[in-house]
């Protein structure tokens, strides 16, 4: 049987039609290698940025369904346009939107998830020997409403792609060369990783590193998609491959480092110490469909028997978080302030080889010491650590994170198989 390969191709990859050539081009190669190829596409260059802006132009608060009516036509241009450059070296492509082949998604609008993919016309196109080229980032809601996945999107729906037709392997073409160990354009001696864990990639998503949507890769995992980052610009780079830690040697306890600079710290100031009031706080938040990150609850102060509840959002959500904020203190009997503080930076270690490791943790906090940076608050899990710091202090500490574990390219190369001396 013929292998099935799905390819996306990001924003700045189809920026405009000399560069929808070289994609076509990538496309047909790997249709020419004997494969069946399914292509996903986002909107070009910075189109979605345009409309949204357009979109606050208008009104500050654009309601969630017409903000998605109106980003799906991006990508409604580019598979397009895409699909007649195929057509026009030659070759039988077809492009579709998400209605057009049923990317379900739930009921909601602007980070909607896909529940469900038909994939009957794929195969049977794909039976053709036509190329299909798909929308990424959207999809439609059993009532058909459009929806979309979230800024960023379109990796999600080229791994989903890729797990609902069984395909070998999805390749994310963008204009990196692959998953470094940090943002090269932060620190220029980043080196590019050959492989990463699932695990370790969706932190690092999280934590801030931009190279793919979160959601994607919490897809691969689940479906176990082999998934390759890699340049659309310089094609016999294979990039990163991403795959499951059970396939991978863990020489570093620390794969990566990461800054994320879109978030917002919320405090809700003395709250009562009792049964029931985060319950109700997050489940505030949850019902407006606002995600939440690090959370701290302070101790509990003895004479008012009250604490302070900390957390951070994407700023996005800030303005949607402090009015349900305002409606629900009375309800919980918060009787202090909400302070909201956006000059805030979430700065991240990562890595499987951190488990049962001692000696990590209070590497990062001397480090951040050392360079006199205030931790603001902290959390954990089994593979990562971030700190909350003063966004004036970010690029600072990751410099510094870099360097104390070993992750410049030419120690890396050196140390290949020693573990760094915690
Ligand atoms: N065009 C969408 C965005 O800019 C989706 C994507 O690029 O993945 O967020
Ligand atoms: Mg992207």
């Amino acid at each position: 049987m013929r292998k099935i390969i799905v390819q996306k191709f990001g924003g700045t990859s189809v920026a405009d039609t000399e560069k929808i050539k070289n994609v076509a081009k990538i496309v047909i190669k790997e249709k020419e290698n004997g494969n069946d190829v399914v292509v996903v596409v986002s909107a070009m260059g910075h189109t979605t940025d345009y409309l949204v802006k357009m979109a606050k132009d208008l009104t500050p608060n654009p309601s969630e369904r017409e903000m998605d009516m109106l980003l799906s036509t991006g990508e409604g241009v580019s598979i397009a346009l895409l699909a007649m450059a195929i057509q026009a070296q030659g070759y039988d492509a077809v492009s579709y939107n998400a209605m057009q082949i049923g990317i379900m998604t739930e009921n909601k609008h602007s980070k909607a998830r896909i529940v469900d993919i038909k994939t009957d016309k794929l195969r049977q196109n794909l039976k053709e020997g036509k190329i299909i080229v798909i929308a990424g980032f959207q999809g439609v809601t059993e009532d058909g409403e459009i929806t979309t996945l979230g800024r960023g999107g379109s990796d999600t729906s080229a791994v989903a792609l890729a797990a609902a037709l069984n395909a070998e392997r999805c390749d994310i073409y963008t204009d990196v060369e692959g998953v470094y160990t940090t943002d090269p354009r932060v620190v220029p001696n980043a080196s590019k990783l050959k492989e990463i864990s699932y695990e370790e990639m969706l932190e690092l998503a999280h934590a801030g590193a931009n190279v793919l949507h979160p959601r994607s890769v919490e897809t691969a995992k689940l479906n176990n998609v082999p998934l390759r980052v890699r340049s659309s610009f310089k094609i016999n780079n294979l990039g990163t491959l991403i795959l499951g830690v059970d396939k991978m040697e863990l020489n570093n306890p620390v794969a990566g480092v990461a800054q994320d600079l879109s978030q917002a710290r919320i405090v809700v100031c003395d709250v009562p110490d009792k049964p029931g009031v985060a319950a109700k706080l997050f489940s505030k938040l949850a019902n407006e469909n606002i995600s939440v990150d690090m959370i701290i609850q302070s101790y509990a102060r003895k004479v008012s028997n009250t604490n302070d509840i900390a957390f951070t959002v994407d700023k996005t959500d800030v303005a949607k978080t402090v009015s349900a904020l305002n409606l629900l203190k009375e309800e919980i009997g918060a009787t202090g302030q909400i302070e909201v503080d956006e000059n805030i930076s979430k700065v991240s270690i990562v890595g499987a080889g951190m488990i049962d490791r001692p000696g990590v943790a209070s590497l990062m906090f001397e480090t951040l010491a050392q360079q006199n940076v205030n931790i603001r608050m902290i959390s954990t899990s089994e593979i990562k650590i971030s700190c909350l710091v003063d966004k004036d202090q970010s690029l600072k500490a990751v410099k510094a994170l870099h360097e104390a574990f070993h992750l410049d390219s030419n120690e890396i190369a050196d140390v290949k198989g020693d573990l760094p001396n915690l």
